[in-house]
């Protein structure tokens, strides 16, 4: 069954069907959601470019992908848009060192038992071939869900929540990262995240995603 349209589909699998897939309006460089979410995330001086499939509407498609990554038994999706992404950061000649997933709080990972974000950079891996660099940063406060929070809020919220672990410079020194989550929507989570990866000494930051929200 399509897990967003309940279609029943020939392998009798759970997947999305040909139809949601299409459905979901991709995202171009001159696409007016992408402009705004880059504008927003560049202008704290930390990330350089942003990388974005598709766009997350309300009650549209992309929200039951978004979902449904949150369940194991659904990986494939995130290694699937990942792949999406490694195809546009490889078309639009971006440069990537290191791969690197923002992280869950240990808490939310141990509930959920992975990351997602994890597997949309594997995704990302498998079609540019470049390591993944999961323990370098972590998230220290577990941050309550932010989507009832203003913008201002929302930096408040996530300021200080990641540090970078002993060690870190070591494999972010001079790199230039990719940073990857699963949907940005205002990307004070992103950028507060990238500020320590910068603060251990990378290079330059470019941020990806597999859709951006309103
Ligand atoms: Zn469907």
């Amino acid at each position: 069954m399509c897990i967003s349209c309940n279609t029943p589909l020939p392998d009798g699998s759970q997947k999305i069907c040909r139809n949601c897939w299409d459905a979901i309006p991709a995202l171009t460089k001159d696409h007016s959601l992408y402009q705004e979410t880059r504008g927003k995330l560049l202008a704290e001086g930390c990330i350089d470019d942003l990388i974005s499939c598709y766009v997350f509407e309300r009650e549209g498609p992309f929200q039951h992908i978004a979902h449904a990554l949150k369940y194991q038994e659904y990986k494939s999706f995130g290694v699937e848009l990942g792949k999406q992404i490694g195809g546009l950061v490889r078309d639009w000649n971006v440069e990537v060192d290191i791969i690197v997933p923002v992280p869950l709080h240990r808490i939310k990972h141990r509930e959920r038992g992975y990351n997602q974000s994890e597997f949309i950079a594997q995704g990302i891996a498998s079609i540019i071939g470049k390591p993944i660099i999961v323990d370098a940063v972590r998230r220290t406060r577990h941050t309550q869900t932010q989507t009832t929070l203003t913008l201002e809020e929302r930096y408040k919220n996530m300021k200080d929540a990641f540090e970078t672990v002993p060690g870190a410079s070591k494999k972010l020194y001079g790199k230039t990262c990719l940073l990857v989550d699963d949907v940005i929507t205002t990307g004070a989570t992103t950028n507060s995240c990238a500020r320590e990866i910068l603060a251990a000494g990378a290079k330059s930051i470019n941020a990806a995603s597999a859709a951006l929200a309103k």
